[in-house]
């Protein structure tokens, strides 16, 4: 993806500290461990490169807040956000080791923790390992209406998370429902949510809309690596004015009524909104 790149704990203090020196609030961590195994059991190692990095940001840049990516697919050999059982993802089996994950980063020093498995029941199980364990001050982003798509292609080769076999529309949602999404975010949110996601942000702005204003909670959303890609692709190319389009995509996401969004260029964002 252009522009964006694996790093090391090192080289993310020093992006981080520009990062919150333009005025950006906070990062999100994806781990990319150095071996994977059939349950993604380096999820929840305390000697991870996302605990590392946590804990270092933390110490590093206090004003920043840090937000850790929660899921199994970056972990698993096979690729997919859960254990496989039977040629399919076992729900249940998942959720204790979503949990031990969110536990870990909390331990590290994680602000708030971002499930974006979508398997059902993960945030109530989450909720109750951070409360077991002294987290209870640490928040949940449910990636609540999180849909399947061919917008996340760049992301996948970045994060080396690409499904082995199948896909993940099993558990990830049917884009043409808008209601499925309503009732998604409305269980998160008995579930424990603090602030819920909808995922990707451009192609689903009414999404955004409906799920600011139906439930008046805390929401995000995540402009998506393939969002990121075309843009600047086209203005690579020379094909679009690049600055202005990426302000104009972020206004949509803004003006839809997003109250944060979590984007490629949020670097680049932030500079332009400071001049
Ligand atoms: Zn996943």
């Amino acid at each position: 993806m252009p522009g964006v790149d694996q790093t090391s704990v090192d080289e993310l203090l020093k992006d981080a500290a520009e990062a919150a020196s333009l005025g950006v609030g906070g990062v999100i961590l994806f781990g990319i461990p150095d071996a994977k195994d059939a349950t993604g059991s380096e999820a929840w190692n305390d000697d991870a490169p996302v605990q590392q990095a946590v804990r270092a940001l933390k110490r590093e840049v206090p004003g920043l807040v840090v937000i850790t990516d929660v899921c199994l697919c970056e972990y698993t050999e096979h690729g997919h956000c859960g254990v496989i059982r039977d040629g399919d993802v076992d729900n249940d089996a998942t959720l204790d080791l979503l949990a031990k994950e969110a536990v870990s980063h909390a331990r590290a020093g994680a602000d708030i923790v971002a499930p974006s498995d979508m398997m059902d029941g993960r945030v109530a199980a989450i909720r109750s390992a951070l409360d077991e364990n002294g987290f209870a001050n640490t928040a949940i982003l449910a990636y609540s209406a999180k849909y399947a798509g061919p917008f996340y292609g760049p992301f996948r080769e970045a994060a080396e998370s690409t499904p082995q076999f199948g896909d993940r529309r099993s558990y990830q949602m049917d884009s043409a429902n808008s209601d499925e999404a309503l009732r998604e975010v409305m269980l998160d949110i008995e579930e424990g949510a603090d602030m819920v996601m909808v995922k990707p942000a451009g192609p689903f702005l009414d999404i955004i809309h409906r799920v600011k204003s139906q439930t008046g909670y805390p929401v995000a959303a995540y402009q998506v690596s393939g969002e990121y890609s075309m843009i600047q692709a086209a203005a690579e190319r020379g094909w679009v004015d690049g600055e202005r389009v990426m302000m104009d995509s972020l206004m949509g996401i803004r003006r839809a009524g997003a109250d944060v969004i979590l984007t490629y260029f949020a670097r680049a964002a932030a500079r332009l909104l400071r001049e």
